[in-house]
């Protein structure tokens, strides 16, 4: 071996350092450069070996150390990066941008000759709840269209239950104990209701199919406490399963100990594939009723990520029953929701095929970005067995798994590193995740090259987390 290559061996050696990728030799060369220029003036042939340098330096640096190096060196970037909502980015909304123009002045009537300025209308628009019986493969007569919000629209029927009789029921949710199913991993957003209401949380881990419902069955049957199941049946939040139709057919079959349970049906993601057709799902509706169980589902939807999601139309769909229950309260609390804002999306739309013309552009914006972090993720973890993560092919998440009990751990390296990941737990109820394994990952909003670099840095810390535990 030539000499200047023995001592930069032992250079490496003393250094007890690794270098495993492209990246980390550059964080090695600029740490290192200082140091090899010094040792490169004493021995005069430098260059010529620098090349074995490296080599020398990636075959004998350990794992953790080229880890710890790549780390530093993105946390030398001073990122600032942000993964945790899934929100639409300001391109998407661009794609709504005309709708700023609509209804126009004079424009106030619909089809119906609703004059949209005035008071009433507490159901919506005719032509509102016609889009949206298509957006939930319901009946036009089953909609009624909220304000901005199905969030809200959730909120407000899990209170009006737990303060009055719903059909089949001889007393309010709110004189007993309550519990509902959540699905596990699930939207922080609906745990968090359950949570403000004291309703106790079960959970129940997702397959890839749905809910297991061997565990939904026995549970359902055996306790009349539990009074509900959060479903998000199509591009689940996060994992992007849909559920197949013997899962809806379970749903809607179960037997229940409880008269007047109910399945909230948040299909939020009824339109959002990221390639050719949404996704078929069995409509909930036509299976409760086969099953004769016509008021267990109540179904949620809204356009916050089809048109504006601080200015778009949330509807609820359910039985006639339901819906004169739930009319009853909301008649108290309303003189009409906002007709003008229907309108201005009646005018945009057109009509359902309207609707999934534009979400054919939005997944156009969306389907690169699931792209970037699926491949980047592929590209520096595949094979490794440190984490598994989803494929959806729809919706607005990734849901990752690390190795038990380090979700924690990566998410706080990537904070400190200036990337911003869902609190780990967030998809579990209580904010728990037995395992700390469960990541959300949200593409949706930062651009393809921060997205990329995310991502990169996601894994970089996955690997750091894995590596630390093992030293
Ligand atoms: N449900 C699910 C499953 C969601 O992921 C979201 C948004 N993240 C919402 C509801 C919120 O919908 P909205 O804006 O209509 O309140």
């Amino acid at each position: 071996m030539p000499e200047a290559a023995m001592i930069f061996k032992t250079l490496a050696t003393l250094l007890f350092i690794d270098v495993s990728t492209s990246r980390v030799t550059r964080a090695i060369k600029a740490q290192y450069s200082l140091l090899l220029d010094r040792v490169g003036g004493i021995f005069g042939h430098i260059t010529r070996f620098q090349g074995d340098v490296y080599l020398l330096l990636e075959i004998v640096m350990s794992d953790l150390r080229a880890l710890e190096l790549a780390y530093e060196s993105f946390c030398a970037e001073n990122l600032s990066l942000d993964m945790t909502r899934g929100k639409p980015s300001s391109s998407q909304l661009d794609l709504s941008d005309e709708m700023l123009n609509l209804p126009g002045k004079g424009k106030f009537k619909d089809a119906d000759g609703v004059d949209c300025r005035n008071y009433g209308g507490v159901e919506g628009l005719s032509a509102m709840r016609g889009i949206f019986a298509e957006v939930m493969d319901v009946a036009a007569a089953d909609v009624l269209v909220g304000g901005n919000s199905s969030l809200q629209l959730m909120y407000d029927t899990i209170c009006r239950h737990l303060l009055f009789a719903s059909p089949g029921a001889s007393s309010p949710w709110g004189v007993g104990k309550v519990k509902f199913l959540c699905p596990v991993p699930g939207y922080d957003r609906h745990f968090s209701i359950c949570e403000i209401f004291g309703i106790e949380m079960i959970p129940v881990p997702m397959n890839g199919e749905g809910p297991q419902m061997e565990v939904v069955e026995r549970l359902v049957a055996e306790d009349a406490a539990i009074k509900g199941i959060w479903c998000v049946p199509k591009y689940s939040n996060p994992s992007g399963v849909t559920y197949t139709d013997d899962v809806v057919r379970a749903l809607a079959i179960m037997k229940c100990a409880a008269p007047d349970f109910r399945i909230f049906w948040d299909n939020a993601y009824a339109v959002h594939m990221l390639d050719g057709a949404p996704a078929s799902l069995l409509s909930i509706k036509s299976a409760c009723e086969a099953a004769g169980n016509s008021e267990r589902w109540i179904q949620f939807s809204s356009t916050s990520k089809i048109t504006l999601a601080g200015g778009g139309v949330s509807a609820l769909a359910a039985s006639q029953a339901n819906l004169k229950f739930l009319l009853k309260s909301i008649n108290m609390q309303t003189i009409g929701p906002d007709k003008v804002n229907q309108l201005r999306h009646i005018q945009f739309f057109g009509d359902y095929s309207g609707v999934l013309a534009h979400m054919k552009k939005h997944a156009e914006i969306l389907k690169p970005k699931f792209q970037i972090v699926d491949c980047v993720l592929n590209r520096e973890l595949a094979g490794s067995e440190l984490a598994c993560w989803s494929k959806p092919e729809g919706g607005y998440f990734i849901s990752l798994d690390t190795k038990p009990g380090m979700a924690r751990a990566v998410v706080k390296l990537a904070s400190d590193a200036g990337v911003k990941l869902t609190p780990a737990g967030a998809t579990f109820p209580y904010g728990k995740d037995p395992q700390d394994s469960n990541i959300r990952i949200a593409p949706s909003m930062p651009v393809a090259k921060d997205l990329e670099k995310a991502t990169e840095v996601l894994a970089c810390c996955i690997k750091l987390a894995a590596a630390r535990v093992r030293e």
